[in-house]
């Protein structure tokens, strides 16, 4: 079945018509991994994602596949091991939405950690998490320290160091995945929300009762087993099991704010010291610079956490004092995103101090609820839940494969090597055919579609001469490819979710507002009003980005 927008009624019509092994509540990074793992091993799956796949914490988080240096401040040994095992894993399936960036960690006078144990640090680190010959540790100097970033506070740094994280677009790592176990027979649909779960005559959970939100139709589906990935939500959907006691979640609320690049032009990004004793970074990428983040207990309204004034003056004091020349002020934030950690309660720690461990919980009823861990370890995790899924299907005579995630390239990921990647952007951006679309787009796609970008260039072909503006041919050829392979459904799904533009792009989104807006409304089929009303809201989301109290 085609993942797109106008396969919703086909969808909903096999959800509500077929039995599944597996029902699967969220479509965040550990749903969308666990319906591919399962998907993968041959189990028939269906997932439901209350709003759009990743618009929870998957889209919201400093979009790094860490080594996990963090943790071994915690003393995480394992953590860190599983995290540097993984990494290497998660960039291998997908090379282009995962990419290796050379990290700035500079040692300041009074920080929390001198250079001889921060080299120690690092080289625990190197060797726990596998890290490759040529990304191992490297400490500087105060004078090779600057070099690499003349920014740096010259009173306050002593030394540095040098290591690896990788970057990727958290929320098109979810979209890839949730494309792939769509083409191993998943059906996932977005905008569809589990209000209540459905029980057996032996009291054991056999399905939900959802809503399809664009509808407003009841879709009542049947599955053998049920399992809650549901991120900060996980203990609401306990509570409607009946099965909240024990462990709970903890929800921190991390913020991250973006500068124009030539507001903060760092030549490397930097994981530095904070006045109080955290760490947070700071991240060129694509003609902007965000840092972040933040951590702090949250309790109020979980759909919508949003970056208040105190944390983005927080994260401006801490770069400027980090970075003293560039003087930066709330007026230059271009963008933010705020989002919540899904962390397991522990008495009398700190948000800083809480495990990122990952926790599987089972109730009485037999659902399986998954939270905590990270973007990170979410193939290790889906794994751990298909496994429980398998073995209990075993009673109903289906005997399932073991995972085959290890190796699979997610959709548009189907590099065999860096040079394979790099020849493929070589030609996608030399190909003459392609040269009247701005080389900007070409180079974003190959790091955004992967081998799929090849669609994308046959819909451009197809809508080129409907445009005079080349910006537009490109843009209008990317909202069709994601509208009709990526079940976008509306112009916040593409310019947040699909694009990251709000993010990333959003001189290119300010300007080209109505155009994406006017485009969606064609794609459907809106009447004058609801035009008008979609531009409005299009709007407000866009601007709610810089609007901080
Ligand atoms: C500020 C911050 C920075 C981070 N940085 C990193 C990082 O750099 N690297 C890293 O590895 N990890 C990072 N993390 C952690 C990582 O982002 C999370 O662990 C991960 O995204 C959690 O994914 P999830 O799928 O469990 O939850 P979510 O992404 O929140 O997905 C859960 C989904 O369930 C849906 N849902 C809820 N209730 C229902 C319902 N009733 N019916 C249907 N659907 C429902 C929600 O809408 C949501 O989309 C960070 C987290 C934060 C907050």
């Amino acid at each position: 079945m085609q993942f797109s927008y106008s396969s919703r009624d086909q969808i909903i019509s096999s959800l509500s018509s077929e039995h599944y092994d597996l029902l699967v509540i969220g479509g965040g990074i550990t749903g969308c991994g666990i319906a591919l793992d399962a998907a993968l091993r041959g189990m028939k799956v269906a997932l439901v994602e209350k709003s759009d796949f990743a618009s929870g914490t998957s889209s919201r988080s400093t979009k790094l596949i860490h080594g996990g240096l963090r943790y071994l401040k915690q003393m995480e040994f394992k953590l860190v091991r599983d995290v540097g095992t993984e990494r290497a894993i998660v960039y291998k399936n997908a090379r282009h939405v995962v990419i290796p960036e050379k990290m700035l960690l500079p040692i300041v006078k009074n920080g929390s950690l001198g250079k001889g144990p921060t080299s120690l640090a690092l080289w625990v680190y190197d060797y726990l998490a596998g890290v490759k010959k040529d990304e191992l540790r490297k400490m500087l100097s105060k004078e090779q320290t600057l070099a690499e970033e003349p920014l740096l506070n010259k009173e306050k740094v002593t030394a540095g160091g040098v290591y690896y994280e990788y970057r990727t677009d958290d929320s098109r790592l979810v979209i890839e995945l949730a494309k792939s176990a769509v083409a191993h027979g998943a059906v996932c649909l977005n905008y569809t929300e589990v209000k209540e779960l459905i029980y057996d005559e032996s009291k054991m959970v056999c399905g939900a009762k959802t809503t399809d939100i664009i509808s407003g139709k009841s879709i009542d589906i049947r599955a053998t087993k049920v399992v809650n990935a549901a991120g900060p939500f996980v203990d609401l959907i306990r509570k409607t099991d009946q099965s909240l006691f024990g462990k709970r979640l903890q929800l921190t609320k991390g913020v991250h704010i973006v500068f124009p690049y030539e507001k903060l032009p760092l030549q490397r990004a930097a994981y530095f010291d904070v006045s109080d004793g955290r760490m947070i970074f700071a991240i060129p990428r694509d003609g902007i610079t965000y840092v972040g983040t933040t951590d702090t207990v949250y309790n109020q309204d979980i759909d919508h956490p949003h970056p208040s004034l105190h944390d983005v003056e927080y994260l401006i004091k801490a770069v400027n004092e980090m970075f003293p020349s560039v003087k930066l002020a709330v007026k230059d934030v271009i963008s933010s995103w705020a989002g919540l950690r899904p962390l397991i309660y522990e008495d009398g720690k700190s948000p800083s101090e809480l495990s990122r461990k990952d926790e599987i919980i089972v109730s009485a009823s037999g659902l399986l609820s998954i939270a905590g861990g990270k973007l990170t370890g979410y193939r290790l995790m889906a794994k751990k839940i298909a496994d429980i899924v398998a073995k209990d299907l075993l009673s109903e005579a289906k005997n399932f494969p073991p995972s085959s995630t290890q190796t699979y390239q997610l959709s548009g990921g189907e590099f065999k090597s860096d040079k394979d990647l790099q020849d493929f952007l070589t030609s996608t951006v030399t190909d003459v055919a392609n040269q009247y679309l701005p080389n900007y787009f070409l180079h974003r796609w190959v790091f955004r579609y992967g081998r799929n970008t090849a669609y994308i260039l046959e819909q451009a072909e197809a809508l080129k001469s409907r445009y005079a503006d080349a910006e537009h041919v490109a843009l209008a050829a990317e909202m069709q490819y994601s509208f009709e392979n990526e079940m976008v459904a509306n112009e916040t799904d593409f310019a947040v979710r699909r694009t990251g533009m709000i993010y990333f792009d959003k001189i290119r989104l300010d300007r080209n507002l109505s155009f994406i807006s006017e485009y969606f409304s064609e794609l459907l089929h809106r009447t004058e009003v609801e035009k008008v009303a979609a531009l409005k809201h299009f709007t407000e989301v866009v601007k709610e980005v810089t609007d901080f109290k």
